[in-house]
């Protein structure tokens, strides 16, 4: 961090500060300008607070310079980190794979059929949650292990990878016996116990951005997952709260290349909950791609309007099938591929 004085700090102002760098088992640079001085600290700052040195006299601010996390920093890995899951879907390379699914897992036959449509359709992975997160509670909240079972019965089917959100600590060891990645939501992005708790087991993790969150928060709460040791995080974009009322939430596609820019973690985009409406997401696949996404995180249900939870933006297979060809055309634009998995005829 870089301390700077107030024009009118005193020496004995600046010795002090220099004093409480020392005290913090930092280095201190003093540069003294024209105009004013300001105290370079040297050394991983990361740890310490500065509002220590914010309340001292003559200080007029504290500029951070590194980043508050270390593990998700791009300087800590100049290569971009690829995160595979299952046997042969990976993310951050150059193949963006289309994960695809209901919101919610409803039952055995629903699921079974949406899995074998969506494996025709040619996504390289299925997602559906069994432990929703209701705003409401005495919405649908999933239907638990039962879901489980039948996700892994679609996987067994269709050979597709799957990924389902766990919503406490309490269920980490049960989702990740069955599931093939573990999905963090929204709602649950900052509880950083669980983000620790996924962090101390093996299965990949995919983060979902904080509705509120800046991409700083997104990353530190990321950084959770990395320090308890699994290297296997997916960060995605999903949308963020604003005044903007036409769709559910606000897509950020400029997080996605800001997030490259900051981390070597992969990066994929959920165009569903980004818009709340099905009209709007093939496009905003399409523009994501050409954003940079790693991956599509997609809500496919094969009667929308009869869905449990989040129809008005769930597509059709059909329209999935529609959409990934052009999805491979946009990936081409941007050096990258997104090829439809070969259905198995099914
Ligand atoms: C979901 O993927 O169905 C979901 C609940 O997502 P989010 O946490 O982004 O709202
Ligand atoms: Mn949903």
């Amino acid at each position: 961090m870089i301390i700077v004085m107030r024009p009118d700090a005193t020496p004995d102002q600046v010795e002090h500060v220099k004093m409480l760098v020392r005290e913090q088992g930092l280095k201190d640079h003093p540069i003294v300008g024209t105009d004013l001085t300001v105290v370079a600290v040297i050394g991983d700052d990361r740890r310490k607070d500065k509002g220590v040195f914010e309340q001292a006299p003559g200080v007029d601010r504290v500029v951070p310079i590194l980043a508050p996390y270390k593990m998700a920093a791009r300087e800590t890995r100049p290569t971009k980190t690829q995160v595979r899951i299952g046997s042969n879907c990976v993310f951050g390379g150059v193949q963006i794979p289309v994960v695809a699914g209901p919101c919610s897992v409803e039952s055995e036959a629903k699921l079974l059929e949406v899995s074998r449509m969506i494996k025709a359709a040619g996504a390289s992975a299925i997602r559906g949650g069994a432990f929703k997160p209701r705003t409401n509670p005495y919405s649908f909240q999933g239907l638990g292990e039962e879901g489980l079972k039948y996700l892994a019965e679609a996987r067994e089917e269709t050979g597709l990878p799957i990924i389902t959100e766990v919503l406490n600590i309490a269920d980490v060891e049960l989702v990740a016996k069955y599931a093939d990645c573990l999905q963090i939501g929204t709602r649950n992005s900052q509880n950083f116990k669980l983000l620790e708790a996924c962090g101390r087991q093996p299965k990949p993790v995919l983060l979902k951005r904080g509705m509120a969150m800046t991409i700083d928060e997104f990353l530190q709460a990321a950084e959770y997952i990395l320090a308890e040791g699994n290297p296997n995080v997916i960060l995605c974009e999903r949308g963020i709260r604003t005044f903007e009322d036409h769709t559910r939430n606000t897509l950020s596609l400029s997080a996605i290349p800001e997030l490259h820019h900051r981390t070597h973690l992969p990066v994929v985009s959920d165009p569903s909950h980004g818009t709340g409406h099905a009209r709007l997401v093939a496009d905003m696949s399409r523009a994501s791609i050409a954003a940079g996404a790693d991956g599509l995180l997609l809500e496919v249900h094969q009667d929308p309007q009869h869905a449990m939870t989040d129809g008005a933006q769930s597509i059709t297979p059909a329209a999935l099938a529609e959409l990934m060809p052009s999805l491979a055309r946009v990936a081409e634009a941007v050096d990258r591929r997104c090829d439809a998995l070969v259905g198995a005829g099914v």
